[in-house]
Order: structure tokens, then C-alpha cells, then sequence
């Protein structure tokens, strides 16, 4: 959690509490001073007790909105532990759980199971000609596009530093392929600069289907290298386009 975060954490849970220090106070003083200029017992008594019952509904209404703001804290820790701060994907430790349950998944049901592998093209250069800061807005902008252009059943990753993933459940080679071939097209025709100068990028895919792979060494590990393979081919064959696995 950043400091900021953390602070303001603080000053709600500080302000929960004076709120319940002061309504509590508030309420005591006004039952229980009236209570003692009575002179009919019952009466001050039952003034006493309506004040504890106010003071108890007060307790749980500021513990209800310490746990609200703790769930928040938790929530927000969840949060940054599985995904990435820049552009909002979740993160490589949070794909590689989901990898294990799709390919478990697809191994014990058969169903196909497909990944793309991205890299944005020459990305150095973009950081060199504009910057460290356009370069993370353009970076954020390509996440954006790979994210809304998938299917909603597709899980979408930040791989390492311009590097994305895609996983595609029930989905053949063919098929992601297809859906690369999509991405491609949508990052090239987009102008990603959010502000300022005109930043067009281009990116690489290598595509490969969990099913067509030789059945050797452990299948998850062979799935990425051959999505990993098919990227390098990509970049070889001079960059921004599509390339499936063939062993
Ligand atoms: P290639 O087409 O071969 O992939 O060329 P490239 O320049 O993209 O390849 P390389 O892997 O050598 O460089 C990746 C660059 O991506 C270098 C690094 O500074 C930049 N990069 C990685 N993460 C970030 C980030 O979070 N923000 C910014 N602005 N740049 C990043
Ligand atoms: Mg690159
Ligand atoms: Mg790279």
C-alpha cells in the first residue's frame, strides 16, 4: 500500500473513531445529567438505558464502517499484489495460477487451449524519441486496445515489461491466430499517443494451441516456450505480424 494510501486509511479510521467519541459523549452527557436531577428513580433509570442503548447502536455502526474500511485495505492489497500498476492487467504471478488451471483444465477435458504471446515492436526506440513518461502512457494505451479488443472469456496479462499475454480457453491455433491478427491490426491503426506528439506503434504475436505441442517435459513450460518461439520467429521475419508454432 503506497503512503498515501495509508494515510488516508488512517485519518478514516481517526474519524470514525472521534465521530463515535463524540456522539457517544454527547448522548451520555445529555441522558445521564438529566438523569440525576430527577427525583423519580425509574424514570432517570430508564434514561441511563436508552443512552447505553444509543451509545451501543453507535459502537456498531463505527465497528461496521472499521471493517468496511478494513475489507477496502484488503481489497486494495489484493489488488496490487496480483496486477500491474501501470497498466491495470494483472500481473505474471497472477497469469501463471490461471495458466496452471486452464492447461489442468484443458488436459483433463480435452478442450483446446491457445496462447498469444506480445511484444510491442522496437519499443526502445519510442522511449528514446519521447520519452520514459509518453513511452509508459503509450505502453498503457496498447494494454487498453489488447484488453477490450479479447474476448471477455480471454485472459489478458502484462507478461514482463512490453510484453503481454493472451490465454484463449476453447480456442485452436486457427482461431487465436485470428484473434492476433485482430490485435495487430487495432494497435497499428491507432494512434496510441494519449497527448502530445503522434506515437504509433506496431506489435509482434507468436501463437501457439497447448494441444498441437509434442507431448514432452512439463506441458505448461513447453506451451509458453513455443508461444515464445513463435514471437521470436516473429521478430525475425522483420516484425508486426502474426506467427503460429510448428514444431
Ligand atoms: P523488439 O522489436 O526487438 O522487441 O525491440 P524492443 O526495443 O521493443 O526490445 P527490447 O526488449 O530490447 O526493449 C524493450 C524496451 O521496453 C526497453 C525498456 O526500456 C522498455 N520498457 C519496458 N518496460 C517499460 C515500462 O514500463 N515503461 C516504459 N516507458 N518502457 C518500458
Ligand atoms: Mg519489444
Ligand atoms: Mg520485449
Amino acid at each position: 500500500m503506497t503512503p498515501t494510501t495509508k494515510s488516508q486509511s488512517r485519518k478514516n479510521a481517526w474519524r470514525i473513531f472521534n465521530f463515535q467519541s463524540v456522539a457517544s459523549m454527547a448522548v451520555i452527557v445529555a441522558a445521564v445529567f438529566p438523569a440525576m436531577l430527577l427525583d423519580d428513580r425509574s424514570l432517570a433509570l430508564a434514561s441511563v438505558l436508552a443512552a447505553a442503548a444509543v451509545v451501543l447502536g453507535l459502537s456498531l455502526f463505527s465497528s461496521t464502517r472499521l471493517m468496511r474500511l478494513i475489507e477496502g485495505c484488503h481489497d486494495k492489497i489484493a489488488t496490487l499484489t496480483t496486477h500491474d500498476d501501470l497498466t491495470g492487467l494483472p500481473n505474471r504471478r497472477w497469469f501463471f495460477d490461471r495458466l496452471d488451471e486452464e492447461v489442468d483444465r484443458a488436459g483433463r477435458y480435452g478442450n483446446a487451449l491457445s496462447m498469444i504471446m506480445i511484444d510491442i515492436d522496437h519499443f526502445k526506440d519510442v522511449n528514446n524519441s519521447f520519452g520514459h513518461p509518453l513511452g509508459d502512457l503509450a505502453l498503457a494505451e496498447v494494454a487498453r486496445l489488447i484488453a477490450a479488443n479479447v474476448r471477455t472469456s480471454d485472459i489478458v496479462a502484462r507478461y514482463g515489461g512490453e510484453e503481454f499475454v493472451v490465454l484463449l480457453p476453447e480456442t485452436t491455433a486457427e482461431r487465436a491466430s485470428r484473434a492476433a491478427e485482430k490485435l495487430r491490426i487495432v494497435v497499428e491503426v491507432n494512434d496510441i499517443s494519449l497527448e502530445g506528439p503522434e506515437v504509433k506503434v506496431t506489435i509482434s504475436c507468436g501463437v501457439a494451441e497447448i494441444g498441437a505441442l509434442p507431448k514432452a517435459g512439463k506441458a505448461r513450460d513447453s506451451f509458453i516456450l513455443a508461444a515464445d518461439k513463435a514471437l521470436t520467429r516473429a521478430k525475425e521475419n522483420g516484425r508486426n505480424q502474426v506467427i503460429e508454432f510448428t514444431a
